[in-house]
């Protein structure tokens, strides 16, 4: 790759989207690069973001990384999908999980033929039709070579960031430790020219990349780009985060329990369990939180109860004059569905894409603008769909969330379902059918009519594809390992 003009990346931070993103550039990109990664050990990073979604495997078959060894330097578990308890109503479960559930045909998804079966009595849960789902609750997991469960990680952030580093510096990157103190910009352009440290070290560059996190120096400090807040429809921002030791097998899945002012989050490692409570502090106190969160944890407390102060919402720009925002930094929906690393791979994945040969051109930043806005904003109305579909009023919060007036975009999906059980993935989307069907469904929301096409297949018919799906999707969970037993021939840990 020829970048003749593009020759220094300077990226400021170094958290999971700092050392994501220099490995990255580094190793697809870098040959002909001087990149540096200023961070500082003093202000540290927001040390949570630990559940991932399956894209991530595609980003590390890019990197050339190899599964066993990250996930024994990581400590990292497998993960299938996602339980949401309480969420619809208090003491109801439904799982969202990777991958496809039942069988589409070329007219319509499997979920007409399964709400026609509802219909007559002969269909199970839904859930019945999904490998993944039944492997989890299981608690079995297995990689196979062909025709095997789709799944994610869990991994420990710190541990990630310090692999990442190891591979970004193999490559070349450089790690500048120190705190910036200022920004310089040119006086005509407005680009950002260099950044100093506080030793009074200055590092200049072409390319600057924010990661770092939510002070978003460059990108909002500095160029003033802006923020698009959803907090009246994203209003929880809060968060406590503690970590504890494992008082089971760590299970193949993230859990999500609803609480009346927001939701917690266990996520189990090989090494211990994270825990977080996400809220919103117009319904509670920082105080009456911890006292939950501290309630409803299992096993001893490895940390100290971490309060994150965060509002929902995108920076208008990810990319403005010569500077990229990743993680943080570019926006924050909320945790609830993982969406954030996979959000950083993404950028990185268009910036590389879209790298400039001589210098930054505008039509390339509009083009990523647009890109990233339109994804992010697909995410969005999925998160919202979580809070805003769901027969809970037992708070103020929920109410509130029942009765908040939502993005159009969303309530389309949302009609269309309910009228019809169609669901259309939009170009470009992260979650596909699978998942909104999931999660509308387990929301609440049964869909009125199912395809005519359904009514081509007499009863026995329908009888006979429905069994032969869940007796094949349990067949396939029955015969996978235990996850802990699976992790220990395939990855353990190589700090336990
Ligand atoms: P940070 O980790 O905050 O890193 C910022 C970096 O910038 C640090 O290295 C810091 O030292 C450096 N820095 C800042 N200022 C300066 C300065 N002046 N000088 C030098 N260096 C500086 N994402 C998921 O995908 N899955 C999850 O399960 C998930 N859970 C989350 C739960 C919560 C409560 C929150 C808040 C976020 C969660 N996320 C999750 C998001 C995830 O944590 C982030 O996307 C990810 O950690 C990347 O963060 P970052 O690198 O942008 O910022």
């Amino acid at each position: 790759m020829n970048t003749q003009g593009i020759k220094k990346v300077v990226i400021a931070g170094g958290g999971t989207a700092g050392w994501m993103a220099a490995a990255s550039i580094a190793k697809l990109i870098g040959k002909h690069l001087d990149i540096t990664l200023v961070e500082s050990d003093d202000i540290g990073t927001v040390g949570v973001g630990e559940a991932t979604i399956p894209p991530l495997l595609t980003l590390h078959q890019l990197l050339g990384i190899k599964e066993q060894e990250f996930m024994a330097a990581t400590n990292a578990t497998f993960k299938l999908g996602i339980a949401f308890e309480n969420w619809r109503n208090v003491n109801e479960d439904y799982f969202h999980s990777f991958g496809t559930t039942g069988k589409d045909c070329w007219a319509c998804g499997f979920q007409h033929f399964w709400a026609k079966g509802v219909e007559r009595g002969i269909a199970g849960d839904y859930a019945q039709y999904s490998p993944e789902t039944i492997a989890a609750y299981e608690n079995k997991f297995a990689v196979l070579p062909k025709n095997g469960v789709n799944y994610a990680y869990h991994l420990d952030a710190s541990l990630y960031a310090k692999f990442l580093r190891n591979m970004a510096e193999e490559h070349g990157a450089k790690r500048q430790e120190g705190k910036i103190a200022s920004v310089q910009t040119n006086d005509q352009t407005g680009y950002i020219t260099s950044l100093t440290l506080e030793s009074g070290q200055v590092i200049d560059g072409d390319l600057f990349i924010d990661c770092t996190g939510f002070r978003a120096l460059l990108i909002e400090q500095t160029l003033h780009t802006g923020y698009d807040d959803w907090t009246h429809i994203l209003p929880c921002d809060s968060a406590l985060a503690v970590q504890t030791t494992a008082v089971e097998d760590p299970i193949p899945y993230t859990r999500s329990i609803a609480h009346e002012w927001g939701w917690q989050w266990r996520i189990p490692l090989q090494s211990r369990v994270g825990n977080g409570l996400v809220y919103c502090s117009k319904y509670v106190s920082d105080e009456q939180a911890k006292e939950r969160l501290l309630a409803s944890v299992q096993g001893e407390l490895l940390t100290e109860p971490r309060l994150i102060k965060f509002k929902t919402g995108q920076r208008r720009k990810h990319w403005n004059k010569n500077c990229i925002a990743l993680g943080l930094s570019s926006g924050f929906i909320e945790p609830l569905e993982s969406t954030s690393i996979h959000l950083i791979q993404r950028g990185i994945v268009r910036l590389l894409q879209m790298f400039p040969q001589n210098q930054v051109q505008q039509s390339d930043v509009d083009e990523f603008n647009a890109q990233m806005a339109h994804e992010v904003d697909n995410i969005r109305d999925f998160i919202v769909l979580h809070y805003h579909v769901t027969n809970r009023e037992d708070s103020r919060f929920w109410r509130h969330c029942k009765s908040m007036e939502i993005p159009e975009s969303l309530q389309h999906r949302i009609d269309l379902f309910r009228e019809t059980g169609r669901v259309f993935k939009v170009p470009n989307e992260l979650f596909g059918e699978n998942s909104w069907i999931q999660v509308m469904l387990g929301q609440g929301i049964m869909p009125k009519q199912y395809h005519p096409i359904v009514d081509t297949m007499t009863d026995k018919e329908l009888v006979d594809f429905l069994e032969h799906i869940k007796m094949n999707s349990l067949r396939l969970a029955q015969q996978l390992p235990s996850h802990q037993d699976f992790i220990n021939h395939h990855c353990k840990s190589t700090m336990l």
